[in-house]
């Protein structure tokens, strides 16, 4: 049961700082309605064209985080709503975040995504370049956008040790970046990290977004959207 395993998750994160992300890419709104209505309201997608279709049909009080890579030309579709993008890689990306949401009259939040996974094909930042953002300009005249911290996706592995290294890794940029540049704004809280086989680790290692979509939902049918 979908109100069971969102309350499992939830007494998990008793007596922690961090918060569920419900991921629930792939499933139909009627699950997600079901997990709303235990209590959920952080909700995680990660395509936009999946997105777009779904926020319409479900209550307006849900936090929708965009956790997948997002290509510049879509940013418009999801800036109307959109609470929190969790994947950003540029400062491109950052720039068009900036102008739809100045569009709309509103704030976006936003994690900086890091490269920490040993596999090639994952997206993000490394320390360098996003300090070159944080350095830019175009950054520091930014308005519509609110940087709240940081994101990233470990290695797909059980090697526990690798696990806790790449969350170590993200957590020393958070803080590296935390002192050096936000240290006096209290909303730059975020460490994002930490999915359904490794949120224990996560947490240990200080997350305070864990991302979990299968331990609630079960298995993600690809063929079957919606
Ligand atoms: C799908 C996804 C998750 C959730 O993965 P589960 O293993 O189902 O918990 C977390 N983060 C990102 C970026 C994802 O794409």
């Amino acid at each position: 049961m979908i109100s069971d395993n969102l309350h499992y998750f939830e007494s998990q994160l008793q007596g922690t700082k961090a918060r569920l992300v419900a991921v629930t890419k792939t499933h139909p709104v009627a699950l997600l309605q079901e997990a709303y209505d235990a209590g959920g309201r952080l909700f995680g997608e990660n395509k936009v064209q999946e997105l777009v279709a779904k926020q319409p049909e479900l209550p307006a009080d849900i936090e929708w985080h965009l956790i997948g890579h997002l290509q510049t030309n879509k940013v418009k579709y999801v800036a109307p709503f959109v609470h929190t993008i969790q994947s950003i890689d540029s400062l491109k990306l950052l720039q068009e975040i900036e102008r739809q949401a100045a569009k709309h009259g509103r704030v976006i939040q936003g994690l900086l995504q890091f490269h920490i996974a040993a596999e090639e094909t994952k997206f993000g930042l490394s320390l360098a370049e996003a300090e070159e953002i944080l350095e830019s300009e175009a950054y520091r005249s930014m308005r519509h956008v609110q940087l709240t911290g940081v994101m990233g996706v470990a290695t797909n592995t059980d090697d526990e040790q690798q696990l806790r290294r790449e969350f170590r890794e993200l957590r020393g940029y958070f803080e590296h970046l935390k002192a050096r540049y936000f240290a006096q704004q209290p909303a730059f809280r975020e460490i994002s990290m930490g999915m359904s086989s490794d949120y224990r680790l996560a947490l240990e290692e200080g997350s305070t977004l864990i991302r979990v979509g299968s331990a609630i939902f079960g298995a993600r049918n690809y063929g079957a959207v919606s």
